[in-house]
């Protein structure tokens, strides 16, 4: 096989692997080169998300909601169980085991659309060509008409809390701790560190989370995260605002931490320590230094609407460019590339990406919040409903919630959604679908929706846009 692709991909994460596979079906000749190593040694295709991401703490968080469940759900449904225990070995391999089935998965697909596979790491050389280093230093150059770069992103490191993989830990070392912490710090109230916090919390350990900003979850509707703070309260992640860490110290006896909040310095011991306090896009060894791909301010690959970096054939999607650091996001700027390449209409739509944060209650949301709106200027109308009022909620004993509508005042599109509950993960799409038609609250209120389902919390949602829920006062 010679050397030369239509496409080459740097990067076999969702963003990369997902741009090889869809040009291979476009019958472009195509290329994926990817350094990451497995547990075992082997290359291992997905990158963050499906190695240490999206997969693996998704395993945890299913494991230790089971666990969770045994002593905060079941007995209300009259089980109990005496002593549940809980076989570590079991718990983090059936991860490992889920991650190597759908690492693996990838390579099987790369097989059957005929993309080529290399392992290594990838530098873009001026003109196209790739310079693939391997593990033992051995290089070798492939060229392509067209390069994506796909590269993703790393976890921030904070100069007075630096990662030793054992003790303090990003994302990977969190989620392949060999016993449960009995005290676990966490700096980041953000997704990882809700999500991987919830994990911890739920096998036993005290949590606490430090998080710098004054509000929870800015990033979410004020109204949603209020809900959700009480809950993750109620669970006992001790999550303490406008906290800022000055220094962690590994010691015998645990990491010493020192942070200052409202009141003055604080002092807090624990075992563990994750520190997740965002992500930066990862190009060390991408570029060389003639390429004239260009990096923003925050070190970001330049590209504009279209995902190109202005070098004629050069591309980049996913983490490594701007947008949400999401899964999704990646993948469909993949299909988009691959499809522009082939000279199809590729197309993303970056304002109904659905965000979804996975702890109990899961929170959901697409579109603009209610602060967005207020700022903007832009008259809307709101419409909540309580899951406490959802049947089938209730039935599952998780009736904790509300799904939030805000629809345009005038011409009632949906502007945004947002939903803390159970289960909210997949009535979002429900409501991407809409936002994607330009539909109304109206249109929503209109379809019929099965009894008893949480998705008819959606549904009285949009009724009570315009004030005429049926089971919950307007
Ligand atoms: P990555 O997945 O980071 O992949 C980039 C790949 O490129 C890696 O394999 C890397 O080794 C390789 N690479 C980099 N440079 C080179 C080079 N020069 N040569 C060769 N290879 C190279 N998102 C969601 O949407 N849903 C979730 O539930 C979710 N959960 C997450 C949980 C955690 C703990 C973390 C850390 C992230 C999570 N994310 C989630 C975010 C998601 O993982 C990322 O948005 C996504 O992986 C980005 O995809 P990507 O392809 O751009 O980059
Ligand atoms: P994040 O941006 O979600 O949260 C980081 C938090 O750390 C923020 O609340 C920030 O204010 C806080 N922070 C920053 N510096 C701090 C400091 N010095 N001290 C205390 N707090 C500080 O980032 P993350 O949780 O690291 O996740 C990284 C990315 O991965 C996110 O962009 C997210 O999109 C993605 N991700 C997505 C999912 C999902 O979709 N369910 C899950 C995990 C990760």
């Amino acid at each position: 096989m010679s050397d030369k692709f239509d496409v080459i991909i740097i990067g076999a994460g969702p963003a990369g692997y997902v741009a090889a596979i869809r040009a291979a079906q476009l019958g472009l000749k195509t290329a994926c080169v990817d350094a990451f190593t497995g547990k075992d040694g082997k290359q291992a295709l997905g990158g963050t998300c499906l190695n240490v991401g999206c997969i693996p703490s998704k395993a945890l968080l299913d494991s230790s909601r089971q666990y969770w469940n045994i002593a905060h759900n079941l007995p209300a449904h009259g089980i109990s169980v005496d002593n549940p225990k809980v076989d570590m070995a079991t718990f983090i391999g059936r991860k490992d085991k889920i991650v190597k089935q759908f690492t693996g998965g990838i390579g099987q697909l790369f097989k059957a659309n005929k993309v080529t596979p290399y392992f290594g790491t990838g530098k873009l050389l001026k003109g196209n060509s790739v310079e693939v280093t391997a593990a033992d230093g051995s290089k070798q150059t492939i060229s392509a008409t067209n390069v994506i770069l796909a590269s993703g992103s790393i976890p921030i490191e904070l100069p007075f809390a630096k990662f030793d993989g054992k003790t303090i830990v990003d994302n990977a070392g969190a989620l392949d701790f060999t016993a449960v912490p009995k005290r676990l710090g966490v700096i980041g109230a953000g997704v990882i560190g809700l999500e991987l916090g919830s994990v911890w919390r739920r096998m036993g350990a005290e949590v606490t989370i430090i998080e710098a900003l004054p509000d929870f979850l800015s990033v979410a509707d004020a109204d949603i995260a209020k809900i959700a703070a009480k809950e993750f309260a109620k669970q006992g992640l001790d999550i303490k605002l406008d906290a800022k860490l000055n220094k962690a110290e590994v010691k015998k006896d645990g990491v010493h931490l020192t942070y200052t909040d409202k009141s003055g310095e604080q002092k807090l011991v624990v075992d563990k320590l994750l520190v997740a306090v965002g992500r930066r896009a990862y190009t060390k060894d991408l570029l060389a230094d003639d390429t004239g791909v260009k990096l923003d301010e925050r070190g970001r690959i330049l590209v504009d609407e279209h995902c190109h970096t202005g070098v004629d054939g050069v591309w980049a999607i996913g983490d490594a460019v701007r947008g949400p650091m999401l899964a999704h996001k990646g993948s469909e700027e993949g299909v988009a590339v691959a499809e522009w390449i082939a000279g199809k209409a590729g197309h993303v739509n970056y304002d109904t990406i659905p965000f979804v944060i996975y702890t109990e209650p899961e929170v959901a949301w697409a579109g603009k919040t209610e602060k967005e709106l207020k700022d903007a200027g832009i008259p809307y109308r709101v419409g909540t409903f309580p899951f406490a009022a959802i049947g089938r909620a209730v039935a599952m004993n998780e009736a904790v919630g509300q799904v939030k509508m805000l629809a345009h005042a005038e011409t009632d599109r949906i502007l945004g959604v947002h939903m803390v509950g159970p289960g909210v993960s997949e009535l979002i799409a429900e409501c991407v679908v809409a936002m994607e038609f330009k539909g109304s609250s109206e249109d929503l209120a209109r379809i019929v929706h099965a009894h008893p389902t949480l998705s008819e919390a959606v549904h009285e949602a949009a009724l009570s846009v315009d004030k005429r829920a049926i089971h919950k006062g307007n």
